[in-house]
């Protein structure tokens, strides 16, 4: 899975993709008339992004240079200051940051232990949010249970203990709510303490932190993530009658909220500044591995793309907005302020486009709109066959640019990508840049900037 360093002949590739769009301009014969106008600069944008590994070598520089990025933490600031140095050297128009007050949580030490009927350690991440234990730590029994209806048959019998939740993976929807509400919900029954197996394809003994929301009106426990082979021991253990006992010492903790920002850099429209197309991502991560894909990735990706369009001289009609979005992971709070600091502009955002599904292979984009758009973007995909990303999915959006797009009704889209490996490595360690490949995000560069640049250009605004 790890991929070695720069593979395939970049320059062929780029040669390959710019015949494809070039071929296909000599059989348009269902296209709409005004794309043929696009053809041209899509091929540039495509035969550029693909030129050269730019955006993988930007993506190392981040993710080597600062580390993690949660919310709070220098790292995040530092990489925030990097961005818009970096962006006005590009020459990108406006760039700035938009200043947003972000949770400021600590993971500090952590260590869960399996004490009796063995001692085995346990392979954990502390979940985010969480509260720590004491500082000596706590030891309770624990009970697995294998779902929510195990729990609630279980009840007030686990009251002092640490419940277990082994859920396997069965999707990102089903399984993530254990994560999110199963330290409440254990709460609710008087347990001192939750452990979670972790939510994502089974790894290799890799533990996923995440977010967890505690109910307002149930105590806050300490909640933390095992590994999938630690929580399927423990499964075991209690199947064969053994009396399981756990010792958890996390020393997480909440400190007052933190100033942050949002990263803006634009192309601006030649004709209707006012209006924008937005490329979104969000520049935070969780405090394991160097979230080079949940959301390096994305952020490099958005600002190239309109780094490329500067570079090549295509000004749109309309401004372009690479958004790079602060505190997705534990927060929201960047999406938000996002959307009360332009909320008298909503109106004049043509298109909200997110990545933060990694920076795979590109498929297409999901798209959420009116039937008008939805002609209009899939005859502009069109544009992206040459590098198999031409696919408009059923709908499409993001976090962080969901309150946004609910609270001005934007038409949204996310790029839609290969996922097979992003659920192994989400919230990890293993989140690094060794798992990305160069001509990958140079694909996903592409798609954003052809996108991008072409309903931006677009002669009658999206969907109208
Ligand atoms: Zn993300």
């Amino acid at each position: 899975m790890v991929r070695a360093a720069m593979r395939a002949p970049l320059a062929a590739a780029a040669a390959v993709a710019a015949a494809a769009v070039v071929g296909a301009a000599q059989s348009p014969s269902s296209a709409p008339a005004w794309l043929d106008a696009y053809r041209e600069p899509a091929s540039r944008l495509i035969g550029a992004a693909l030129a050269d590994t730019a955006a993988w070598t930007r993506l190392a520089e981040l993710t080597d240079s600062f580390g993690h990025r949660l919310a709070g933490s220098r790292g995040l600031e530092d990489a925030i200051d990097w961005a818009i140095g970096e962006m006005s050297r590009d020459g990108l128009e406006n760039v700035r940051g938009e200043k947003v007050m972000v949770p400021h949580w600590v993971r500090g030490r952590e260590r869960a232990e399996l004490v009796s009927p063995a001692r085995h350690a346990l392979v954990m991440l502390g979940l985010g949010n969480s509260v720590g234990t004491p500082p000596e730590g706590l030891e309770a029994e624990a009970v697995v249970v294998r779902s929510f209806e195990e729990l609630d048959a279980r009840g007030t019998a686990l009251k002092g203990k640490i419940v277990v939740y082994n859920v396997p993976w069965t999707g990102y929807g089903p399984t993530v709510q254990y994560r999110s509400s199963g330290a409440s919900r254990a709460a609710a029954y008087g347990a001192v303490a939750m452990l979670v197996r972790s939510v994502g394809q089974p790894g290799l003994r890799t533990p996923h932190t995440g977010a967890l929301n505690y109910a307002p009106d149930q105590p806050r426990i300490p909640a933390a993530a095992i590994a999938n082979e630690d929580a399927e021991r423990l499964q075991r253990l209690q199947d064969r009658g053994q009396k399981l006992v756990v010792r958890l010492t996390m020393e997480a903790r909440m400190l007052p909220d933190a100033e942050s920002a949002n990263v803006i850099g634009e192309l601006v429209g030649r004709e209707r500044p006012e209006e924008v197309v937005v490329l979104g991502c969000h520049l935070d991560s969780w405090d394991v591995g160097t979230g080079a894909t949940d959301d390096g990735g994305g952020c490099i990706a958005a600002w190239e793309a309109v780094r490329l369009m500067k570079k090549l001289g295509l000004r749109p009609r309309r401004t372009v907005r690479a958004v790079l979005y602060t505190n997705e992971e534990n927060g929201l709070r960047g999406g938000l302020a996002y959307r009360d600091q332009h909320r008298a502009d909503l109106a004049n955002h043509v298109l909200m486009i997110e990545t933060d599904a990694g920076v795979f292979r590109p498929l297409g984009f999901g798209f959420s709109g009116n039937d008008s758009a939805r002609a209009t973007v899939k005859a502009v995909a069109s544009l992206l066959a040459g590098i198999g990303a031409s696919r408009i999915g059923a709908s499409g959006g993001g976090a962080d640019i969901g309150p946004s797009v609910q609270a001005g009704n934007v038409p949204s889209m996310s790029l839609d990508v290969d996922g097979a490996l992003y659920f192994t490595i989400h919230h990890t360690e293993a989140d690094t840049i060794d798992r990305i490949d160069p001509v990958d995000i140079a694909r996903c560069v592409a798609a954003l900037a052809v996108m991008g640049y072409v309903v931006a250009d677009l002669p009658t605004r999206l969907g109208q």
